[in-house]
């Protein structure tokens, strides 16, 4: 049987201008080609958009006031807009980003002490309908463009003035299954990650899956490529098809198979997000299972307690449990951290990301070292 995951994602609808803003540095070169001009202004143009982070083509004084107004006429500067701010108390902030065709999608920027992690959608909606999550009832819209993934970013580091010295994390853990959406995934990684612009560096970037298998073997054969986790949440396959029907397809032992071919580097590990959920997904027995999935490939442990929200019908485990499991891990010889999600007050942690929908949730965000 054919599934929603099985067919690409509709692309959004293609505009009548060019848009700089997203274009990588050969098709800046090439934009810049078609106006008569040299290689190197697109190097220049590059650097202007992700490395200074301007916005409005008057900013570009490194180009000629002539060009300026050429591309002005000609191209457009457009990243989507930040449309919505709103901070939590714990300092994590939800944002909503308006893209060119209305739809809205989610990030958040947690601040830590000496870094910031930012939170990033990858598409509008979701294909994987996993039942704990909003966003996956909304069904897949579409996926973002290159673009719409680096303006984000771009977006959040502006609003909060965030100096080019403190590290920045990216987790691809917001709306939609990054590896559904994987060829602009990696041409945004391909700009986030050069040195002559944002110059994040590849290990600081993860991606979050579900467990799409076909996904993760085409992301293993990108020699340059972020870091995997796998949004893993129950430890029967009984359990997990239930909540996350992407496992009727591939089952926690082709997962872990999968996991197991993935070409790691040298002290990379994969990293296993699972949140705990009262009665459901937090039992000894479940701690037990858990160790063994893990020992399969390299890897760490997120456990994450669950964020309560209107309708979810989950409640958080005890403190009790989450130490009880959190030491059998240890004790099994894992590495565990316990992940208190950020931005809870603002319906931004776990789960709780969701735009154009009825009330809803959404994945969340991590912090690397
Ligand atoms: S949890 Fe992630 S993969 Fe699952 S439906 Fe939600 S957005 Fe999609």
């Amino acid at each position: 049987m054919v599934q929603a995951w099985d067919r690409p994602a509709p692309e959004a609808a293609p505009q009548a201008r060019v848009n700089a803003a997203g274009l990588d540095l050969p098709g800046l070169q090439r934009l810049l080609a078609d106006l008569g001009e040299p290689a190197w202004r697109g190097t220049q143009l590059f650097e202007g958009l992700y490395r200074h982070r301007w916005t409005r083509w008057e900013q570009f004084t490194s180009l000629s006031k002539e060009l300026r107004a050429r591309l002005a006429d000609t191209v457009d500067l457009a990243w989507p807009g930040l449309v919505q701010s709103r901070a939590s108390e714990d300092g994590a902030t939800k944002h909503v980003f308006q893209l060119i065709d209305g739809k809205q999608v989610e990030g958040v920027f947690m601040p830590y002490e000496g870094r910031v992690t930012l939170c990033l959608s990858s598409q509008v909606g979701c294909a994987m309908g996993c039942t704990f999550c909003a966003t996956g009832q909304m069904g897949i819209l579409r996926n973002l463009t290159a673009a719409e993934i680096v303006g984000q970013v771009v977006a959040m580091l502006d609003h909060h003035g965030h100096p080019a010295e403190i590290p920045v994390n990216l987790v691809f853990m917001g709306m939609g299954e990054p590896l559904h959406n994987l060829d602009h995934l990696m041409a945004a990684f391909t700009i986030l990650t050069d040195l002559k612009g944002l110059a994040i560096p590849p290990r600081r970037i993860t991606v979050s899956t579900s467990g799409l298998v076909s996904g993760i073997e085409r992301l293993g054969a990108h020699s340059k490529r972020p870091r995997l986790a796998l949004s893993l949440n129950a430890t029967t396959d009984e359990h997990r098809s239930r909540i996350m029907p992407v496992n009727r397809v591939w089952n926690l032992d082709a997962l872990a198979q999968a996991l197991g071919r993935f070409p790691l580097q040298s002290g990379e590990r994969i990293t296993l997000e699972y949140v705990l959920l009262k009665g459901v997904t937090d039992s000894l027995e479940d701690g037990r299972r858990l160790a063994a999935f893990a020992r399969r490939f390299p890897s760490k442990i997120n456990l994450i307690p669950f964020n309560p929200h209107e309708g979810s019908g989950f409640e958080p485990p005890d403190e009790a449990r989450v130490g009880a499991l959190c030491r059998l891990l240890v004790d099994a010889g894992l590495t565990v951290s316990v992940r208190r999600s950020r931005g809870q007050d603002v319906a931004g942690a776990c789960g709780q990301l969701v735009r154009n929908l009825r009330p809803g949730a959404r994945p969340t965000p991590e912090a690397e070292d």
